[in-house]
């Protein structure tokens, strides 16, 4: 039977709880820890040992080097600087691009072949970096997009509905920051739009909807101003993502994937819905918007490829 097997690179706060939900979940065969911080990725390794006992699977974990990413199928990077109180997430751009630089280079020289997942901030930017520095196809760089922006969006529309999270269907897409796009006008409970709900003449409905997306969008700095990170609710996404590479799901994500004239726009990688499969991004799938999100998402798009121009990343 095929050994799956994840290199996780970057054992802080969004990575330890990666790693403790692949763990719990029974998602990977063997899970190797990498961190600039060696003793620390030790300790996490021997920290997440000490649990297997009670685990319904037994994964192999241990700290490890870059030796270890040859044969990896999935390299998971959240390695990086961390999200601070004051900064936005593009402020990191410069900072992580130099570190993503030594650990793709690093990386590439082993000859892996699989699949990154990114999570490090600002994430649509890492994740074009990611494809620029490894040369891999488009597909095989997704980045985590816009995944827990759509949890936290269908979590609070559920529960202002009173139903099941689960039976939300909806995104969020754009840039994983302040210019991301929740897509209401394409949002179901069980199948119903929600727009039928939300009476347009009706100003209350309105307001809720606008402080829905407000919490949304202000997720991250209300949780680190409190605790100093977020890492539950990314650890958990990152874990289904992997399942879905690993178990050849074609599961529907809001990952950050490459544009190719999807939403009308090229060479970038941003949140939008795609089928994840064993192969990595398999389909871009291109939801209806109305103007007003797509004006959001056409600035978004300006936002990022702002980023990336000052990073003299782009293909022109
Ligand atoms: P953290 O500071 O706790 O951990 C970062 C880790 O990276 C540290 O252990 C550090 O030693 C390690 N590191 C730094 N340089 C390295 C290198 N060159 N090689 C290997 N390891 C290196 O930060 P965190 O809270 O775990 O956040 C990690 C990243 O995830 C940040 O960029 C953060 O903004 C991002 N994040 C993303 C999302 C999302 O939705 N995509 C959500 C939360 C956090």
């Amino acid at each position: 039977m095929k050994i799956n097997k994840v290199v996780l690179i970057g054992t802080g706060t969004v990575g330890a709880t990666y790693a403790y939900a692949l763990l719990n979940q029974a998602i990977t065969d063997e899970l190797i820890l990498i961190d600039v911080d060696s003793e620390k990725a030790k300790a996490e390794a021997m920290d997440l040992n000490d649990g297997m006992y009670y685990a319904d699977h037994p994964t192999q974990i241990r700290h490890g080097d870059f030796n270890d990413c040859k044969d990896a199928d999935i390299i998971c990077i959240t390695a990086g600087v961390s999200q601070t109180k004051n900064a936005t997430r593009l402020d990191f751009a410069e900072k992580n691009t130099e570190i993503f630089k030594s650990i793709i280079d690093n990386v590439m020289q082993t000859g892996f072949d699989g699949i990154f997942v990114i999570a490090s901030n600002p994430v649509d930017i890492m994740t074009y970096v990611t494809w620029k520095f490894s040369g891999l196809p488009k597909g095989r760089i997704i980045g985590t997009g816009t995944m827990l922006d759509t949890s936290r969006y269908c979590h609070l529309i559920g529960e202002y509905f009173d139903v099941n999270v689960k039976d939300v269907n909806g995104y969020v897409i754009g840039e994983h920051g302040d210019s991301q796009v929740a897509c209401l006008s394409s949002t179901t409970i069980g199948s119903r739009p929600i727009l039928e709900k939300l009476d347009t003449n009706d100003d209350m409905k309105q307001k809720d909807f606008k402080d829905i997306t407000d919490r949304v969008r202000d997720a991250a700095p209300s949780i680190i101003s409190r605790k100093g990170a977020t890492f539950y609710g990314i650890g958990i996404g990152l874990a289904k993502l992997t399942r879905a590479i690993l178990r050849d799901e074609n599961a529907i994500l809001p990952v950050s994937a490459y544009l190719n004239g999807e939403y009308g726009h090229n060479d970038l990688y941003i949140g939008v819905p795609s089928v994840i499969g064993r192969k990595g991004i398999l389909q871009v799938i291109d939801i209806e918007l109305d103007n007003a999100e797509k004006v959001k998402l056409d600035k978004s798009v300006q936002i990022i490829k702002e980023n990336l121009n000052m990073l003299k990343l782009q293909n022109d």
